[in-house]
């Protein structure tokens, strides 16, 4: 049997060590290289391309507008509470864990507070999901649906139990995260109240060229109008004559473990924050953790500040 990659040492090009025996000042480099081609500040104001380094407060000054500012100002990481050090660490820290990782988790091991490593880790998930905005799919795709949240507990008597597959017994917070995923392409996900949005969901992200593999739910008829379609019947098998939906199912498995396994509870406010997430790693999961943490940070230098979440806690 092969090795699976993520066993080998080819996929771990930097690790915790690295970053804390490299210290703020390689950190800082880091992120300045990431942000700006060879370093070279750029004015976020007028764009101006010289500046004075205030080196002692890692702050630039610019020679044209004498705007101030540092190698975050303008991105989502603006007005940051984390040293370079410790948002490396934690970039670290994301993309080794497949199967994403808790606030909780992430505060304990950078030691900052629960509120910080939350509004963190999510400037961090939307700088993520930005590498697929507008991004078409193309060639063979799937698609397919998965219900998430909205649970209630049976109760403990018998007698006291209700049917909750009826809506008045449902708490209305239940959605479905459509995913769309190429195979041999990225994978594209949605949050939504029914799974028949699916259609309009493909219509829209998906090349007119493209194959779609669907199930054998009802509401993906309206494909075949839009797309040469093929169908798999899942009573009969998962896979014939290659037709099937295995890759968004293994999409919807990381998923599943890390909504159930990480973040315990999800509300449907931010689902989508984590269904981008698990498209990201899952889409990204041949390459090393030094190759992740360079993208997810670039991705991050290059994200305008977040509407929504900066100043989350002040509201
Ligand atoms: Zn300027």
């Amino acid at each position: 049997m092969a090795t699976q990659f993520k066993l080998t040492a080819a996929a771990r090009t930097i690790s915790l060590k690295d970053v804390f025996q490299g210290g703020e000042a390689k950190a800082y480099d880091l992120f300045r290289t990431l942000r700006w081609e060879n370093g070279i500040a750029i004015c976020p104001r007028c764009d101006h391309d010289q500046a004075y380094e205030i080196t002692t407060r890692r702050k630039f000054k610019c020679k044209a507008c004498q705007h101030q500012f540092s190698v975050t100002s303008g991105t989502i990481f603006a007005s940051r509470k984390l040293s370079f050090t410790d948002m490396l660490a934690a970039v670290v820290i994301v993309a080794n864990a497949a199967k994403g990782v808790s606030a909780m988790q992430l505060s304990r091991d950078i030691d900052v507070q629960h509120k910080t490593a939350w509004v963190w880790a999510h400037k961090l998930r939307e700088a993520m999901a930005s590498e697929t905005t507008d991004h078409k799919l193309d060639g063979t795709v799937e698609v397919d649906g998965a219900y998430f949240g909205g649970h209630i507990r049976p109760a403990n008597l018998k007698a006291d139990r209700v049917d909750r597959r009826l809506s008045e017994n449902q708490t209305g917070k239940r959605r479905v995260v459509i995913a769309i995923r190429q195979r041999k392409g990225r994978t594209l996900s949605f949050v939504s109240k029914q799974e028949a949005d699916g259609v309009s969901l493909v219509s829209r992200n998906v090349n007119r060229t493209a194959e779609v593999h669907a199930d054998e739910a009802s509401h993906w008829d309206a494909l075949h109008a839009l797309f040469p379609t093929l169908r798999i019947n899942h009573s009969e098998a998962y896979s014939l004559n290659g037709v099937c939906t295995n890759q968004v199912e293994s999409y919807f498995s990381r998923l599943r473990k890390m909504v159930e396994g990480q973040h315990h509870h999800v509300s449907a406010q931010h689902l989508n924050a984590y269904a981008s997430h698990a498209a990201w790693l899952e889409d990204h999961r041949m390459e090393s953790n030094g190759v992740v943490t360079r993208k997810a940070i670039g991705l991050a230098m290059s994200h305008p500040v977040s509407r929504n979440w900066k100043g989350y806690w002040q509201r």
